[in-house]
């Protein structure tokens, strides 16, 4: 049973500790987090920015159908929250809880039309490193979600946020963040020897290997190796030690020279080569 002192250190801590986590956080929210219209949640343990529509006509939708479509955003962002809180480990998590926040915004075209040739891009999830206002080195991280009609309609993935998650927690807490040596080295040795038939999205670089294998040990993946059970064992390990807390990536070796044995392990998975539905719409 825990004394009234003890109580009250208890609280106040509990209060100090979020004091010094909304004063990192509110500053790198622009404008007044608590005006009309703008949401400043908390979803599964996060810190979720929600603003409002904007204010013009969107492919013919009214302002309410388009104020529909945010909440409905709102839900989806909270129902993959769950699936990356309930399956990814939990120490992981809470330190993302406490760096990273999630921002959504309505911005649903940007862009040169005449530069590339095409449509403007209506919308776009992707992580990005914000700098910390506190004059310490911590870093923090954002997961942007754009364009609320696009990010119901457009994103059939139920591990985005996880995939987004897996890249924060690459880049704030593994050594050396993206750059990290074993990962780098793991990957080359992977777009090499790995389904070589095939044209998966982690074949973009280190970043996109790391949440890819992450997606497909945890959950799933949209591309090969769909889930843990045609993972080579490397990378099984390597996904593994990475996400311990801190990560334990000293004894991971990374695979090297030619490819081995195991790089025949995916071939049951047959010769189809899928190829992943390309749109207009960014997910990164
Ligand atoms: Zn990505």
């Amino acid at each position: 049973m825990k004394t009234g002192r003890q109580w009250i250190v208890a609280c106040f801590l509990l209060v100090s500790s979020y004091a010094v986590f909304a004063e990192v956080i509110v500053p790198n929210v622009i404008g007044d987090p608590y005006e009309e219209n703008r949401e400043y949640l908390t979803i599964e343990g996060f810190k979720v920015y929600v603003l409002p529509v904007q204010q013009y006509s969107w492919r013919g939708y009214t302002l309410e159908e388009r104020e529909d479509e945010r909440l409905r955003a709102i839900r989806k962002v909270t129902a993959q929250l769950k699936v990356a809180v309930s399956l990814l480990p939990p120490d992981p998590i809470n330190e993302l809880r406490t760096r990273v926040i999630l921002y959504m915004d309505d911005t649903c075209e940007y862009g040169d039309a005449k530069e590339t040739g095409k449509t403007f891009k209506t919308g776009k999830v992707f992580y990005t490193p914000i700098a910390s206002k506190d004059d310490s080195d911590r870093k923090l991280g954002q997961v942007t979600i754009r364009c609320y009609s696009a990010f119901v309609h457009e994103y059939p993935y139920k591990g985005i946020v996880l995939h987004e998650l897996a890249h924060a927690w690459h880049d704030l807490f593994l050594p050396n963040g993206f750059e990290n040596y074993k990962i780098k080295t793991q990957y080359e040795w992977s777009k090499e020897c790995l389904h070589r038939q095939h044209k998966p999205y982690w074949k973009t670089n280190a970043g996109e290997f790391c949440a890819e294998m992450s997606c497909a040990y945890f959950f799933r993946s949209k591309d090969v190796p769909h889930t843990d059970m045609s993972m080579s064992e490397k990378n099984k390990a390597l996904v593994s030690a990475a996400w311990q807390d801190p990560p334990n990536l000293d004894e991971f070796e990374p695979a090297t020279g030619g490819c081995s044995d195991e790089s025949q392990v995916t071939l049951n998975e047959g010769e189809e080569v899928i190829e992943r539905k390309r749109s207009h719409i960014a997910a990164h």
